[in-house]
């Protein structure tokens, strides 16, 4: 369990309450095309208008690089929040976020009213954690909550450096709830624990591997970083994706799983093309991996159905199941069945199902499996650093309890 203060542990009545969320949905032409991380903010936000807090909530969207861009305002979610709440979200349009407009629409709230700011990367202290808009934000508040969980990797002004300024910092519930899932999903399984990773490169999952490995009873491996262990292994890859500074990683992976006892499941087929990106109607056959199974001019870019079904046959001996990162390139529909048959594998369980955000949150949804998995995870980044087994620094700068 978190030990950390929340928003269950503190009065906010009369407060001004600075409300860290995670607002950063994508934009097409100014409309949100996935609202998931507006949904998840509102049990917090919900709370602290029924407790009579003074709500002013804060954001970063995309990467404006301290530059106040207008297509990445946060206007358009002040729209869309005022209609999930049913009451309005009065935007405080400032380049510089706390500026004229910010502190006027603060000094006339009345208690249970709710003020958004304008996105917190147009000033470029934010990702430097500097002091001057950490002490600006601190100064529109009495109280700080943190519930951007798809933030807390990061130690920015508006997640940490702000709460060297505010007294009372806790987090909220959607922050507790991700580290609830995840932290109960690493440290205290129900097992068996499966976990599954996949997506482009073994090297930004090194030590996820390395840590799940030693909490988890099976280890599964997809997707691009699956050939550099195959590789690792002595076989042909052909043009697939393997990273040859990363061989003796893998081998060294493959050795500690079987010291440790642990399952580690790699593909025994993919799906093989000629060229990247692959068109929709490209020619695709399907191969083992054995030996010079794959030809040496052609890659990898899905698993195959063997694997899908030895995947899928672990997935149902689980009673925990982690996963991050596609099997394959799912965004071309004929180099999707892998991550198709995974999805599948982690909607039909009983087990507890938690999936680490990004490309697999977005590829679960997409599918329609959303609501049949115990959590999605609201941060890719922040979700993998979690199972690296690192503090966030997001959630360690809260108050302890
Ligand atoms: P990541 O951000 O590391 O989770 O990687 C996700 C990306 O990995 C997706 O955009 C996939 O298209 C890509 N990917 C998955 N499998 C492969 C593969 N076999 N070869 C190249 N890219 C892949």
């Amino acid at each position: 369990m978190l030990n950390k203060k929340s928003v269950d542990d503190i009065n906010v009545k009369g407060q001004k309450v600075l409300v860290r969320c995670d607002f950063n949905v994508p934009l097409k032409e100014g409309r949100i095309t996935d609202e998931n991380r507006l949904v998840a903010a509102l049990p917090t936000i919900k709370k602290l208008i029924a407790d009579g807090g003074k709500v002013i909530l804060c954001s970063h969207l995309g990467k404006p690089k301290g530059e106040a861009k207008p297509e990445l305002s946060l206007a358009p979610v002040a729209v869309r929040l005022s209609e999930l709440l049913g009451q309005e979200v009065k935007f405080a349009a400032d380049p510089e976020v706390v500026g004229p407009n910010a502190k006027a629409a603060v000094e006339e709230m009345k208690d249970g009213e709710v003020v958004l700011l304008e996105n917190t990367r147009y000033r470029k202290e934010e990702t430097k954690n500097g002091e001057e808009f950490s002490k600006d934000l601190a100064s529109l508040a009495d109280v700080f909550v943190n519930d951007a969980f798809g933030t807390a990797h990061r130690a920015h002004c508006s997640n940490v450096g702000v709460t060297q300024y505010v007294e009372t910092s806790v987090v909220g519930y959607l922050m507790q709830k991700e580290i609830d899932f995840l932290g109960n999903a690493v440290n205290n399984p129900e097992r068996p624990f499966v976990a599954i990773l996949g997506g482009a490169k073994v090297a930004d999952k090194l030590n996820v591997i390395s840590n799940l490995l030693e909490k988890c009873d099976t280890l599964i491996i997809g997707g691009g970083m699956a050939y550099t262990f195959q590789k690792a292994k002595g076989l042909e890859v052909g043009t697939s994706l393997v990273d040859d500074t990363k061989i003796d990683y893998c081998r060294e992976m493959m050795e500690k799983a079987e010291k440790l006892g642990k399952k580690l499941l790699l593909p025994v087929d993919t799906t093989i093309v000629k060229e990247f990106p692959t068109p929709i109607d490209a020619h695709i056959e399907v191969t083992s991996v054995d030996a010079d199974a794959i030809p040496a001019d052609m890659m990898g870019l899905d698993i195959g159905p063997k694997t899908a079904e030895l995947y899928a046959e672990a997935v149902k001996t689980a009673k925990t199941v982690v996963w991050n990162g596609p099997m394959g390139v799912f965004e071309n529909p004929i180099l999707a069945k892998g991550t198709i048959a995974v999805a599948k594998a982690l909607a039909d369980t009983e087990a507890t199902t938690i999936i680490g955000g990004g490309d697999s949150a977005a590829a679960v949804n997409q599918l329609g499996f959303g609501d049949k998995m115990s959590h999605i995870s609201t941060g890719g980044g922040a979700s993998l650093e979690f199972l690296e087994g690192k503090e966030l620094p997001g959630v360690a700068a809260a108050n302890d309890k």
